[in-house]
């Protein structure tokens, strides 16, 4: 821990809060809840597995009967679930859910504290405005009007695309998935969120190796590991209660954990084998552990003949990373990598673990393959026990990714190209020309001098939205610069470049900030006007679904109804979508409960056209039938045994097959085949082509039980269906959905799927029976001809992967994964050096890249790296996440119960160094990195970072170098604890594919302050 709050001094400038009147003395546990107005009687209530906790204004209500409501943490994504108790509509009590597998009825600090955010002493109360320098208290329908004005306007003048839209991994999946659509709608690309910041490097790495990027097991199934392998993560404080099933296989199955970070975590604490390795050399590493596996020929031989393709290209590349070269560049020693590769090798399975201690790179999608190369190596792919157990970060991120609240897909994955928006406008029953008419055409910019549709052009990242504001006109690839800033649900302090960001927010015409707390952006920015607040409610105070990082989908009820005046999301962007025009076409198929969308017909609307990923299954029904029945679910298979939901895997994994009727059980482990698909099995997605360099792509003589094609096969089309014969099961009624689909008309007895009835219809009118060739079927001849090209994702019946699936198939194909990704700059991953590093030795050998312009934006690599920052800034500086708090903290910090915990930022340095420095434990410091940001913080000396290394946290906000922004909050609304974000110091650098930016490898210097 930090300090012993008992003998802290805790110091706070502006306005009054309650840590001030203990500057001069100590801020214990009592003083500081009778300082946030909370009752002394709660003090003992709330413990790790969440004691009741009854406030004093709810005393009266708790006298009425108690009504248990369940719902789901809105913190990290391990999904634990919250039994809250209302009384007379006041939230009085919460308990973690017993009956969940996942949470077993253990919570961490954040989870038990989560009934403090529906509480909402902190919360933005009600809409404001800036003016004149000051905060304004606005109605609702002021914000709506003179908001909704300066869009148009701004649209008027520069085209939709200068208004971005910033979406939030806090959003439920139905939120999520109408954000996108409002984008849409509106017509922009410039729609975003947190996942890009976090694992937009997982989800392409992975995705472009074997088919989906998501985890492809679950933190239940590690209980089957036969030894766990993690890397860039700390769960331990990141995930909390996912340490459960770690610690379950430690014990039952005497895994060894293997944990490989070069900071010695909490997590770090319970492995097995620690190993210290340099920030940024993640590649290196993972090469310099497969050297003895291909050396020792220790590999998966037959796995790979069968389901890999591009293994001797890796091959090739390993031979380069001898221990002596793995050594001088991740400082790992050899003998130490040789012990971990025979660990893995003699407990298989065995499942690599990773977060964004991997994720946030310049190569960071070099990371995620060479992990994902190491377990199609070691034969761990696709089955219980293995896999790669991909940690995500906030509550729903993974839903967020998956309903498209992101700059380069449509719900679903689905991609920017004609047919994918043609897709979604027959979801939407939207006159797809309409649509087109809302997004800007840029004549004869786009290749060899054609027009660019800005529909079909990946939108500005999130992790550059600041470079879209400041960035020259001319050298941005849409029609003008960004000018309106929408903050839905996003911390600003969690991006990296804060005072240029500060900037930026000053340079707009408007900035909106939708939240139930004012956030860092409310005061990092010196506006006197332009700025507006929006309370959103929490998901306590709504109902939905969100989707674990397992990709398990879970029901939340709500709790209580929204506090104060604020709405739920969906709300608020009904009230835009009226104001800006289109609501009748957003809300076509969605009925209103007054001026709130009814959520389970979202949930249905997305279903109709989710089929790429499989959330076409998980009707609201069938979800809230799964949380009513939590209790009938295994804990380590996730299957129901028995019950109402008999033979489902809890939360149904997506992909949940087909329609809700078709009734799949979901997926718990992708790619496994051992089962038949229709039970939950699958193989490696076909999506790379059947064919590469005359090698074929398709899996060689294996195939999942039951199926009647025993060897690799492509995805599926109707053609397909044809050639095999098997278009015969599709029902009529499907088929006339696959004939809409390529505008064919039927008329309405069409529309019934009951053979008799159509007969009946077809008679003579006289009733006399029809003498010689007659034909009952509804189709044109030429149907198999014209629908030949609809394929599995692109079926809205859901016909299609029914009937591969009744023949033993996945609607995917059956391919090999691809260990080489032929798409990206690196095929085969490959080390590069961070932009700003202090091997200058080793920038030669292993130089980034070239600067490019992608994603609208140029983007700088080599030019910054070309230059030796390190004399100056010698440190390197690297961050992570605090148990006590989430993202960029704004939540958490402004929770009482969990404030209290963690109330001082501050730097980790290696006692080496802080001798060297000057520095002493507990004194403020300086950090600062080499584009000039600094922050004051307390320093940490310890052990857990070697000399030479920093580390901060990044939760903190509201300080900005040096100065206490408190009094620029909104009354009332300041978090508790205030702190500087670790990423003003942070430097520009992103991802070679997905923009992600670059916070686990910098520089930096330190000195006392
Ligand atoms: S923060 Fe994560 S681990 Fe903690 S209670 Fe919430 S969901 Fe569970």
């Amino acid at each position: 821990m930090l300090r012993k709050k008992t003998n802290s001094v805790t110091q706070r400038a502006g306005r009054t809060n309650i840590l001030s009147d203990g500057a001069a003395s100590s801020v214990d546990r009592r003083a500081f809840l009778r300082g946030s107005g909370l009752a002394i009687g709660g003090l003992a209530a709330i413990s790790a597995t969440g004691g009741a906790v009854t406030q004093a204004s709810a005393a009266t209500a708790a006298t009425g009967a108690v009504e248990t409501i369940k719902s789901v943490c809105t913190h990290c994504s391990v999904g634990c679930t919250v039994v809250a108790e209302v009384s007379n509509g006041v939230w009085t009590g919460q308990e973690p859910g017993w009956d969940s597998p996942f949470n077993l009825g253990a919570h961490c600090a954040k989870g038990a504290a989560v009934r403090e955010h529906a509480h909402g002493e902190r919360r933005l109360k009600y809409p404001m405005k800036k003016e004149g320098g000051e905060w304004k208290r606005i109605s609702w329908e002021q914000a709506i009007e003179e908001i909704g004005d300066k869009m148009m306007s701004v649209r008027e003048e520069s085209g939709p695309d200068s208004v971005y839209l910033l979406g939030s991994a806090k959003h439920n999946n139905e939120q999520a998935y109408l954000f996108r659509k409002f984008a849409a709608y509106w017509g922009t690309n410039n729609v975003d969120h947190q996942a890009r910041i976090c694992h937009s490097t997982t989800v392409a790495g992975v995705a472009n190796t074997w088919g989906y990027g998501a985890m492809t097991n679950s933190y239940n199934d590690m209980h089957n590991s036969k030894a766990m392998f993690l890397i860039g993560g700390n769960p331990a404080e990141a995930h909390p209660v996912s340490l459960l099933h770690m610690l379950k296989a430690k014990e039952q199955n005497n895994a060894p954990l293997i944990v490989c970070d070069p900071r010695f975590t909490r997590t770090a604490a319970h492995a097995d084998e620690y190993v210290r390795f340099r920030p940024g050399t993640d590649v290196a590493l993972v090469w310099g552990i497969l050297w003895h596996i291909f050396e020792n020929e220790w590999e998966d031989k037959e796995f790979i003949r069968t389901r890999v393709w591009g293994m001797d290209q890796i091959k090739a590349e390993v031979a380069n990373w001898t221990p002596e070269e793995v050594e001088r560049v991740t400082g790992a020693p050899g003998s130490q990598l040789r012990r971990v590769a025979r660990t893995l090798v003699n407990n298989r399975p065995g499942t690599v673990i990773w977060c964004m201690g991997g994720t946030q790179h310049t190569n960071g999608n070099n990371n995620t393959r060479a992990y994902c190369v190491l377990q199609l190596a070691l034969g761990n792919m696709g089955t219980a026990g293995g896999g790669t157990n991909i940690f995500r970060g906030h509550d729903n991120v993974q839903g967020a990714t998956d309903l498209g609240v992101l700059a380069n897909t449509l719900p679903g994955y689905y991609g920017l190209t004609p047919g994918s928006w043609a897709h979604w406008a027959r979801v939407w029953e939207e006159d797809l020309d309409w649509l087109k008419s809302r997004f800007s055409v840029m004549e004869g910019a786009g290749k060899d001098g054609t027009d660019r549709l800005m529909m079909n052009e990946t939108g500005i990242p999130v992790s550059r939205w600041i470079d879209g504001v400041l960035e020259e006109k001319d050298n941005i690839d849409q029609p003008d610069n960004t000018r309106v800033m929408m903050l839905w649900g996003h911390a600003p302090n969690s991006q990296t470049r804060q005072k240029e960001m500060k900037t930026a927010m000053e340079k707009l015409d408007m900035m909106v900030v939708v939240d139930p707390y004012p956030t860092v952006s409310a005061v990092l920015q010196d506006r006197e006007d332009g700025v507006y607040l929006l309370p959103a409610c929490t998901q306590f105070e709504t109902r939905g679904s969100a989707t674990a990082s397992n990709r398990s989908l879970q029901w939340r009820d709500k709790v209580v109804d929204p506090i104060f005046e604020s709405l739920p999301d969906h709300t608020i962007i009904s009230m835009f979508a009226k104001k800006l025009g289109f609501h009748d076409k957003l809300f076509r198929n969605i009925e209103m409960d007054g001026e709130e969308p009814v959520i389970e017909d979202i949930t249905r609307e997305f279903n109709r056209g989710m089929w790429t990923i499989g959330y076409t299954g998980q009707s609201p029904e069938r979800l809230k039938m799964h949380m009513a029945n939590q209790h009938t679910f295994d804990r380590t298979s996730l299957r129901a045994v028995g019950g109402p939901a008999d033979g489902d895997f809890y939360g149904m994994p997506w992909p949940c097959w087909g329609t809700p009727e078709m009734n799949h059980p979901g997926t718990a482990n992708l790619y496994d085949m051992s089962l038949p698909v229709a039970e939950g099995g699958l193989a490696f997605r076909a999506r790379f082509g059947v064919e590469r360099d005359g090698d074929n792509l398709l899996a060689e003589g294996v195939s999942n039980p039951g199926a009647e094609i025993q060897d690799g096969y492509p995805e599926f089309t109707m053609q397909m269906l044809i050639d095999l014969g098997w278009d015969g099961d599709l029902t009529d009624a499907e088929k006339r959905v696959i004939g809409k689909s390529v505008g064919m008309e039927f008329d309405t007895v069409g529309e019934s799927d009951d053979t008799e009835k159509m007969a009946e219809a077809a008679k003579p009118a006289d009733g006399s029976e029809e003498v010689g060739e007659t034909s009952m079927s509804p189709f044109p001849s030429d149907y198999n001809e014209r629908v030949s090209k609809i394929n599995w994702k692109t079926d809205l019946s859901g016909g299609i992967q029914r009937v591969a699936i009744k023949h033993g198939c996945a609607p995917f194909g059956n391919a090999k994964a691809r260990a080489v990704v032929w798409t990206f700059p690196d095929p085969v991953p490959v080390h590069r050096e961070p932009l700003y590093t202090n091997r200058r030795d080793l920038v030669a050998d292993y130089p980034t890249y070239e600067d490019k312009k992608f994603w609208r934006l140029p983007t700088m690599y080599k030019s910054i790296q070309e230059k030796d920052f390190s004399q100056e800034y010698p440190m390197i500086l690297t961050s992570g996440r605090l148990v006590e708090y989430e993202g960029g903290g704004d939540e958490s910090r402004s929770n009482p119960w969990l404030a209290e915990l963690q109330q001082d930022m501050f730097v980790e340095v290696n006692p080496r160094d802080a001798n060297n420095l000057g520095l002493r434990d507990g004194e403020q410091v300086w950090v600062e990195g080499p584009e000039g940001g600094k922050v004051k913080v307390m320093a940490m000396v310890t052990e857990r970072v070697e000399a030479g290394v920093a580390f901060m946290p990044f939760h903190f906000g509201g300080h900005l170098e040096g100065v206490d922004l408190r009094d620029k909050y909104p009354e009332g609304a300041d978090p508790y604890v205030l702190g500087e974000a670790s990423n003003t110091a942070q430097t520009y650098g992103y991802d070679s594919v997905t923009q992600m930016q670059e916070t686990k490898s910098t520089l930096c210097k330190i000195w006392a302050a």
